[in-house]
């Protein structure tokens, strides 16, 4: 038996899951991951991001439950996208939000309105130009996501964005999700789309194609 070298310092498992390491062999917990998608090396998805220059600033939520999911999408969609950030939490209180909101841009939540809503009504006028406009993202199941909703106050206070014509989800086809529920790439990049207008929607053609491979390649993952 091969004797485990002993490594108790956190940073130091920290930086050996960043460099990857000679004590790999001696620690099988630290699988190395890749440095930018931040996924293990084996599952890797840095082939399929696709630079596209959205207009609109894309703020993805992302709940804690989501981030190891062998299906997110919203981590391809946040490399992929030149205008993107990405926060991970269930509740957002006001100042980590308000620190996110800063700058001239008109926050909307990608979101459908529902019955006891309190949210305002679209501005029209502000939607325009989609380069002054910040669409906020949550990305988790429709259950998670009400719940961040629920526990975010102002979440709830922004005009919310919903899709004039959802796409058919190819994600859709091949997992028989709920009809008309799209993952959070093809929600964001359709969003992204009817926000710039009239021929945009071909700008995001290439990220939904590489979505596409991407989604082959995490059902490939799967016991059969
Ligand atoms: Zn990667």
């Amino acid at each position: 038996m091969p004797m485990a070298i002993k490594m108790a310092a956190p940073a130091s498992l920290a930086i050996e899951k960043i460099f990857g390491s000679v004590f790999e062999r001696t620690l099988p917990v630290t699988r190395p991951h890749c440095i930018a998608c931040l996924r293990p090396q084996g599952a890797c998805i840095c082939e399929w991001v696709t630079p596209v220059a959205n207009e609109a600033e894309v703020l993805i939520l992302q709940h804690p439950l989501e981030v190891d999911h062998a299906k997110n999408s919203a981590r391809l969609l946040h490399l992929s996208l030149s205008r993107s950030r990405m926060l991970v939490g269930e509740a957002f209180g006001e100042r980590e939000l308000h620190d996110s909101f800063k700058g001239p841009r008109y926050t909307v939540l990608l979101y459908p309105q529902t019955p006891q809503d309190e949210s305002p009504a679209l501005d029209a006028v502000q939607l325009k130009d989609p380069s002054r406009v910040r669409l906020v993202v949550l990305d988790g199941t429709w259950r998670k996501s009400r719940k961040m909703l629920h526990l975010s106050p102002l979440l709830r206070l922004l005009p919310r964005l919903s899709l004039d014509d959802a796409p058919v989800s190819n994600y859709l086809i091949r997992k028989a999700h709920e009809p008309g529920q799209l993952s959070t790439l093809e929600a964001t990049c359709a969003a992204l789309a009817q926000l710039e207008g009239e021929g945009s929607a071909e700008k995001y053609q290439p990220l939904l194609k590489a979505f596409d491979g991407f989604v082959a390649q995490q059902l490939a993952f799967v016991p059969k």
